[in-house]
């Protein structure tokens, strides 16, 4: 079995946490992580941040106009369907949670937009909790190492949980997806560079006999 805080430790070292820009409230990790699906880094920012301006809270953003919100984050993917899906999001959380974003798995999955990589993200970055959130990096980047070998997401999520201590579960999502952006990238990884080499199945198996032919 692979050891997990030795990797962990390599990988942070080239791979600082990528945290949100300009908030650390979960209402905001929320909204964020609803506008960052399929949409790149900068522009889920810049959108964010726009909103975060204008509207500034849960309170305000439930009584925006569909058209504004769609208007001042035209530039994320699936922006017509966002744009609704935050308003109604805000509603749930100002009316059903009093303004305050929940914090558990169940109740924050039962927010419309929210599936559990995002109500992941909301525990760990924005209340400190441990949970992992797999998305494409993380996913691929596990598997790629031999930390785990999973069909998809969620075999991910359970597997990581047994291997993960706690304490490195609320940083653990910013680093392996600053590392897979960066090094172990999705095409071309950066193996010849990468400070786990000598502990990861695909270098081994596959880059180090392709480039010994
Ligand atoms: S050696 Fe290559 S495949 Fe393995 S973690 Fe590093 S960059 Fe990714």
């Amino acid at each position: 079995m692979k050891n997990f805080i030795e990797i962990y430790k390599k990988i942070k070292a080239v791979s600082p946490e990528h945290h949100f820009e300009f908030t650390d409230d979960p209402f905001w990790i929320l909204i964020t992580t609803i506008l960052s699906q399929r949409t790149k880094d900068k522009t889920t920012d810049e959108a964010a941040r726009s909103l975060y301006n204008k509207y500034g809270d849960c309170a305000s953003l439930s009584k925006a106009k569909s058209p504004d919100v769609k208007n001042i984050i035209k530039n994320v993917g699936f922006s017509n369907v966002k744009s609704e899906r935050i308003i109604e999001a805000s509603k749930i959380i100002k009316d059903k949670y009093g303004g305050k974003v929940p914090d558990t798995h169940d109740e924050l999955v039962k927010i419309p937009g929210v599936g559990s990589k995002t109500a992941n993200i909301v525990l760990s970055q924005g209340f400190k909790i441990p949970a992992i959130a797999v998305d494409t990096h993380v996913f691929r980047v596990s598997n790629r190492i031999g930390l785990i070998n999973a069909r998809n997401p969620d075999e991910a999520e359970e597997a990581l949980k047994k291997i993960i201590p706690p304490e490195y579960q609320i940083e653990f999502n910013p680093v392996f997806v600053e590392f897979g952006k960066n090094i172990c990238k999705p095409i071309k990884p950066r193996c010849q560079i990468c400070p786990i080499n000598a502990s990861c199945d695909y270098f081994k198996s596959y880059y180090f006999e392709k480039n010994k032919k």
